[in-house]
């Protein structure tokens, strides 16, 4: 079977960083860390699909901009026919390093905050500093003016229960200093049970914040992604294992990035993993078409299938009332009849977070 062209193609540059972030896997299991780079000499093994994909996102569980040649790797890339896009923790984008990604091609910068006051992004992402940090999404733009260069610019922040009340203040941010898009994210991935404190809590406080955002998202005119707070089951996660896949800095590949850790040895307790191969072993279209990962997406691809032939039926009966009122159960029953494999039924994207 040959492979579809992707959605999104994701490759973690390295599993180095330069943060401390309680919300990360790294910290929850420091000691059982690989830190490895993705190796350029591999990158050709990539570009072919990475070119037919609509994007491939440079992340993983380490900051992309630790990699020595990440803008080599960009180059070889856009050379190809990718469109690529990089989110960072910003510390270590100066402007030497921001020349070098502007001239490889970078399409599209994300930079990740916690916090719209410096205090509460630098607890959560300690030792991070959000005015340099910001100044330095300011330069990146001006360089890219200079250079003649379009890169689109997004301000991602990671919405917890400790900073939910700063949201309004985030897009205000991104009006001030000039950012194409605001997006905001849950902290959905949630290495040890204590993790899942860090859900931002339903209620007044979080409906008010979200309400205030929305607001000044309209009056400043910016374009606004904000975060599902409510649950819902979904036939396809967010990271649509039908089209997206991502290659970890070792090679491995998994459906996404909550499937595969960078670890040395395993920790008693860590989240359900799924390896289904490694590209520097075999070809991505043989694990693609292994028969574990077929068994895997098929379970989705049934649910996607049910989910869409329902809508079609609602639409297309005379008594469109009715059968929208029987569709909650009808959804529920088709979930509950066709689950989604084990390693995902935990997972809070499965809920639309
Ligand atoms: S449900 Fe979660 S773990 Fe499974 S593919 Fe989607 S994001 Fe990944």
């Amino acid at each position: 079977m040959t492979m579809p062209d992707l959605l999104a193609l994701q490759i973690e540059p390295s599993t180095f960083c330069t943060l401390r972030c309680p919300t990360c896997p790294r910290t929850a299991f420091a000691k059982h860390w690989h830190n490895i780079h993705f190796p350029l000499a591999e990158i050709d093994k990539v570009a072919p699909l990475a070119a037919r994909a609509e994007i491939v996102l440079l992340q993983g569980w380490g900051e992309p901009l630790c990699h020595p040649e990440i803008d080599e790797i960009i180059r070889r890339l856009t050379e190809a026919g990718a469109n690529c896009a990089l989110t960072t923790n910003g510390c270590l984008l100066d402007d030497k390093r921001s020349e070098a990604l502007l001239e490889a091609g970078l399409a599209h910068l994300t930079v990740s905050i916690s916090g719209a006051t410096p205090e509460t992004h630098a607890a959560l992402r300690p030792p991070s500093d959000l005015h340099s940090l910001l100044e330095r999404m300011r330069r990146f733009r001006q360089l890219a003016d200079k250079m003649g260069k379009k890169p689109r610019l997004t301000l991602s922040f990671l919405q917890q229960d400790a900073n939910i009340h700063e949201l309004p203040e985030v897009l205000a941010l991104s009006d001030r200093y000039g950012l194409d898009h605001c997006l905001a994210i849950n902290a959905t991935y949630l290495p040890t049970p204590d993790h899942a404190k860090q859900y931002v809590k339903r209620g007044l406080r979080t409906a008010w914040a979200t309400k205030r955002a929305f607001w000044k998202a309209i009056w400043s005119g910016r374009e606004y992604t904000p975060a599902q707070t409510q649950l819902r089951e979904r036939d396809v996660c967010a990271n649509d294992p039908l089209r997206c896949l991502t290659i970890g800095a070792d090679g491995s590949l998994s459906p996404c990035i909550f499937l595969q850790l960078p670890l040395k040895s395993r920790p008693p307790q860590h989240p359900p993993l799924l390896v289904l191969g490694n590209i520097f072993q075999e070809s991505i279209e043989d694990i693609w078409n292994s028969p574990a990962y077929r068994d895997f997406r098929r379970a989705f691809a049934i649910r996607r299938q049910l989910y869409d032939e329902l809508h079609e039926e609602i639409l297309n009966s005379d008594d469109q009332k009715q059968k929208t009122l029987e569709a909650p159960d009808r959804i529920n029953r088709i979930f509950a009849a066709n689950p989604v494999p084990a390693v995902c039924r935990q997972c809070a994207k499965m809920q639309g977070l």
